[in-house]
This record gives structure tokens, C-alpha cells and sequence, in this order.
């Protein structure tokens, strides 16, 4: 699985344009973000061209909510968020980029867990 940037490719509030996955791969704006994420998961070094450290992560998420509450996903999990997050923002212009209030990503495991939590009876 890799991860895809809107299509047709738009330009980054960087100043970047036309920017492609490769692009937010050193996209100024976003290596905060990155370095965070790769500190909470932990070394990758079994990547294949054009696979980008994102796609590898993505492609080890647990398969089920309860996993991404255990160990290193606690925190890689809302650092993937603010990833991606941030990419949607970037990929749109300032003007059109309609912003949609989400849960923080620290608390998207907690809203999650509480929405398939059985009800109380
Ligand atoms: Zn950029």
C-alpha cells in the first residue's frame, strides 16, 4: 500500500509546485512531523524504492483499534495522523482548504475504543 497526495498533484503551501508523495518526503513544512513519527516508530531499514518510510508504516498498522492502543502504536498512531493531517492541509491552498473539526489525533484512539465500546445495559 502506498500513500497517495491529491490528484491532480497541487501545489504545497511551501511554494512547491505540482508536489508529489516525493516531495512531502522533504517538504520544509512537514519534517517536524516526520521526525516525530519516526521517533515514536522506531528505526525502517528494509525499504524498497519508491516505498517512502509513510507507506511502510501504514502497511504495519494492527488490524484491529486494540492494537493501535499497545505499545509503540500509542504513540505512532497520532503522529501518523498529524502526518497525514498536515499533508491534506499543505496539498490545499489556504483559500480553499475547507477544514473539518476532528478529534485531536492524542485523542482519536480514546473517541474510537468509546464508539465500539458495548453500551452500558
Ligand atoms: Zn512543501
Amino acid at each position: 500500500m502506498h500513500w497517495l497526495p491529491l490528484y491532480p498533484l497541487q501545489d504545497c503551501r511551501c511554494g512547491a509546485t505540482a508536489a508529489t508523495r516525493e516531495h512531502y518526503t522533504t517538504c520544509s513544512l512537514l519534517q517536524h512531523l516526520l521526525k516525530n513519527l519516526l521517533e515514536a516508530f522506531g528505526p525502517i531499514t528494509n525499504l524498497v524504492s519508491p516505498q517512502q518510510p509513510l507507506d511502510h508504516i501504514l502497511n504495519r498498522l494492527p488490524r484491529s483499534e486494540v492494537g493501535l492502543t499497545l505499545g509503540k502504536w500509542q504513540s505512532t498512531w497520532p503522529a501518523l495522523l498529524h502526518v497525514l493531517r498536515e499533508i491534506d492541509r499543505l496539498s490545499h491552498h489556504a483559500d480553499t482548504y475547507n477544514y473539518v473539526e476532528e478529534p485531536a489525533p492524542e485523542e482519536a484512539l480514546q473517541a474510537t475504543t468509546s464508539i465500539s465500546s458495548p453500551p452500558n445495559i
